[in-house]
């Protein structure tokens, strides 16, 4: 193996810089030529590429976003639009490609490799965490770091207040963001899409904390499960007093990624090289306990990932 490429597409997340500066730095020290795709698939497409030095992803770690930029492409969902890129990687030498991405880039990598043979590896980074067989993926605990900090931040001002902050959280059909960051700032309430919410409890619950003595209350929805508005619009007449609702939108995506992410993209980007050089491919680099293993993209595409209902139930026995 000679040349490989490597490419960034779906949503961005924290860390996607640093998966890129492994997957380079580690191929070029290898004797490779590694190709840098802009735009994702888009990119792919249009055979939009840079051949980058070592050099060239110097200082890129501490980036959030990512210096490939990413996109989404519609035409590659067709089986035209994934031919021309087949073409493309064909004309230009490259004989390996490392997608890194969600759920969608990697069911895009996977079909790469299943029409045109088109040696890829995975690699899963999404703040959503909605990726099976990993415990992480890329960007999640950047994500949760920033949620975080901002809750922490509007609890100050609720208990100054005394109100209760309807806070929304991204994580798409999943309520791992919404659980762990309920979980880590003992918010008084978690509403995810995994687990049915009963309004007129939850009520009975704040209007009860109040009696106790609570004076401030923050509830955490997922965006998958309802919006803060609807949460709001149930909970008002039943508690009978106003609340505030901050939505936390993309600055969820953006920041330099913390340790936990720089080390798990550095060593995944490492990974896939390997993973390449071996000659294993349509695979997914997972991290299962505390080690880095290689699954079957279809297999991680295909297994369920729910959140940890025991988790649930202790976040709500320790708020
Ligand atoms: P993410 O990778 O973060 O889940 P998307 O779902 O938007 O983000 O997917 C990113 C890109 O991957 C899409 O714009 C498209 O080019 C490609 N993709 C997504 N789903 C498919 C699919 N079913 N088949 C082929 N390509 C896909």
């Amino acid at each position: 193996m000679k040349k490989i490429a490597v490419l960034t597409s779906g949503g961005d997340a924290p860390g996607m810089n640093a998966a890129v500066r492994a997957v380079v730095r580690y191929g070029v020290r290898h004797g490779l030529e590694v190709i840098g795709v802009r735009r994702g698939y888009s990119g792919l497409i249009d055979g939009d590429f840079v051949k980058l030095e070592y050099k060239d992803v110097a200082g890129i770690t501490e980036k959030g976003g990512t210096i490939l930029r990413t996109s989404r492409c519609e035409e590659f969902k067709t089986e035209e639009g994934r031919e021309l890129a087949a073409k493309q990687i064909k004309k230009h030498g490259i004989e390996g490609l490392v997608v890194i991405g969600g759920e969608g880039s990697l069911t895009g990598a996977h079909l790469l490799y299943e029409e045109h043979k088109i040696p890829v590896v995975g690699i899963p980074a999404t703040i959503d965490n909605d990726i099976g067989l990993t415990d992480m993926c890329i960007g999640v605990d950047t994500c949760l770091n920033t949620v975080m900090d901002a809750v922490q931040k509007l609890k100050d001002t609720a208990s100054s207040h005394e109100r209760a902050f309807i806070v929304e959280v991204m994580g798409r059909h999943s309520g791992y963001i919404a659980l762990m960051a309920g979980l880590v700032t003992g918010a008084e309430a978690i509403i995810v899409p995994e687990i049915p919410v009963d309004y007129s409890q939850l009520a009975d619950r704040i209007l009860e904390e109040r009696r106790r003595g609570k004076i401030n209350s923050i509830i955490i929805v997922a965006e998958g499960a309802a919006s803060a508005y609807t949460v709001a619009r149930h909970l008002e007449y039943r508690i009978g007093y106003e609340t505030r609702i901050t939505i936390l939108g993309h600055v969820q995506r953006g920041g330099s990624p913390t340790a936990f992410d720089r080390r798990l993209a550095l060593s995944m980007g490492v990974e896939a090289v390997d993973a390449l050089l071996d000659g294993e491919v349509d695979v997914m680099i997972a991290l299962q306990g505390n080690k880095l293993v290689r699954v079957p993209i279809m297999e991680a595409l295909s297994t369920k990932k729910t959140i940890d209902k025991k988790l649930y139930e202790i976040a709500y026995m320790l708020s």
